[in-house]
């Protein structure tokens, strides 16, 4: 195992310094890494939003942030790590506020001996990004001494388009090598073990393809609505939210080719093959292979549509099922089923490998699935077929591993494991501009069908799996779904 890396000297400028995202996972990871030692005498953070607040009082918050949401603190070892955070009002649209950061930063750089390594955050709206990025260089943030990164936030733009004009604008300032745009799914422990688990074991390795594999089965599924987020929900929906993003993102995982190597270029390469053969729906084939939903359709008080900051007459998708087709990688051709949305069954992010039968001997053969569990468990099981004890039938058996509550208490937070990565410039586990591109592409071609159909999403129960005529992508297959509800 590779030792972390000690006193990693940085500072970071963290836009959105005062928001919910900085609040509860961006201070905690720092503290993490600080508790660790990857961060010590040598960093300091800069937050900056529009409030007037003094470094004092952010401190204060930070030390809040670290308190809410990180087990087992050390009042002294919190309060010595919030003596590395200053704070900068700023509206990022006035040219002024950036030479004031400047000034901030060059001051705090020299005090801290931070080796000219800067990383800005963008942790606020989207509709930001381009003119920050475009600030940091006009103003001359950006210099040549120690390395420039900007870590981008999703959503990556709205379509294809609107991604376009933003990368363009990003890459006037930035190298792509030095942009690492977040998919917080790509830090999950059990998503990072997919490519172990395949390319390690010649258990797995071995059934790995379209001769063995029948179907994948991607479920991304939320218990809660879209609670406080209606109004930001109204502009996106499952399919922009959770489809474009982290589904892509796993699908491309499990599908992708072995790579050259394990360097980030091989591995993005590998995944990028494997997207560039997607097949491409027209919108006959959307309507075949797409379903949409929305949750309690029939406006009772717990329909989305009575949310706060959302339409009555909304036609916004919370829940989105479809069917995948990879023209090239070992799965070439075998069907991957997915499936997002909000107020069903149960939370669980998990994938389920359905195999081929092998054999016709026995009438209760039942299919072999390999299923990753993700998220809230980080649990591999293998069903397989097995003898009953003291019977002569076929029966169903399950082999299982799970990290134990202490492993899972240790597993470092998606975005401590990210930060970690950029700090030491390891860009594996962050979205390459051809993917976005490639994934929006995609994207584009559903949201335009949809557009363009006057039916309504199909409205499913709270609880349920979502709509019943989510059984229709498995037309011409015997196909159904492994994980229930
Ligand atoms: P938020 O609304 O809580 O915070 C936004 C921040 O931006 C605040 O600090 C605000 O003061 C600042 N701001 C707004 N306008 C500004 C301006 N003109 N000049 C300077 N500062 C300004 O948002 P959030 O929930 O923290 O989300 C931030 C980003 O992270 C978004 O891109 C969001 O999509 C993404 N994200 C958030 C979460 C989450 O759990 N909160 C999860 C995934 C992704």
């Amino acid at each position: 195992m590779k030792a972390m890396k000690k006193n990693l000297p940085v500072l970071f400028v963290i836009f959105g310094g005062s928001g919910d995202l900085a609040h509860r996972k961006l201070y905690p990871a720092l503290f993490n890494l600080f508790r660790k030692g990857a961060l010590q005498d040598n960093f300091a953070v800069v937050g900056t939003a529009r409030r007037p607040w003094s470094d004092d009082y952010f401190q204060e918050t930070v030390q809040q942030a670290i308190i809410e949401n990180v087990k087992d603190v050390e009042d002294k070892l919190v309060t010595e790590f919030s003596q590395h955070f200053f704070y900068q009002s700023h509206d990022v649209t006035d040219e002024s506020h950036y030479i004031e950061l400047n000034n901030k930063i060059s001051q705090l750089e020299t005090q801290f001996n931070t080796q000219g390594n800067r990383t800005f955050y963008l942790a606020m709206s989207p509709q930001f990004f381009g003119t920050i990025s475009q600030h940091l260089r006009a103003q001359k943030l950006v210099t040549d001494t120690g390395y420039n990164r900007l870590v981008v936030e999703k959503p990556f733009g709205h379509d294809l388009e609107s991604a376009k004009v933003l990368n363009q604008q990003i890459g006037d300032s930035f190298d792509e090598k030095d942009v690492y745009r977040i998919d917080h799914y790509l830090g999950k422990q059990m998503i990072q073990n997919i490519m172990y688990l395949r390319l390690t074991n010649p258990l797995f390795d071995s059934v790995w393809d379209s001769n063995h594999i029948k179907n994948v089965q991607i479920t991304l599924a939320e218990s809660l609505g879209v609670e406080n987020r209606g109004g930001y929900y109204e502009t996106a929906g499952a399919l922009r939210d959770m489809v474009q993003n982290h589904i892509f993102q796993i699908a491309s995982q499990v599908a992708m080719k072995k790579p050259k190597s394990l360097t980030s270029a091989d591995i993005h390469q590998a995944k990028q093959d494997v997207l560039n053969s997607i097949q491409m729906y027209d919108s006959d084939e959307v309507n075949r292979f797409f379903v949409r939903g929305q949750y309690d359709g029939n406006h009772s008080e717990n329909s989305y549509r009575k949310e706060e900051q959302v339409s009555p007459d909304s036609t916004v998708e919370t829940f989105v099922s479809g069917k995948l087709l990879f023209k090239e990688g070992p799965l070439k051709n075998v069907p991957f089923y997915i499936r997002t949305g909000k107020k069903l069954a149960q939370k669980t992010t998990r994938v389920d490998l359905v195999l081929k039968s092998s054999h016709d001997l026995f009438e209760e053969n039942q299919d072999n699935v390999i299923s990753i569990e993700i998220d809230p468990e980080n649990k591999l099981t293998v069903t397989l077929n097995g003898k009953q004890l003291s019977q002569t039938d076929l029966s169903s058996l399950q082999m299982k591993f799970a990290y134990t509550q202490d492993e899972v208490a240790q597993i470092p937070d998606a975005y401590e494991k990210l930060f970690y990565d950029f700090l030491i410039g390891d860009r594996t586990n962050f979205v390459h501009w051809h993917e976005v591109k490639t994934t929006w592409d995609f994207i584009d071609r559903i949201e335009k069908t949809w557009q363009e159909d006057s039916r309504q999403p199909f409205a499913y129960q709270n609880g349920s799996m979502g709509p019943k005529e989510v059984s229709q992508i498995f037309e011409g297959t015997k196909d159904s779904w492994i994980f229930k509800g």
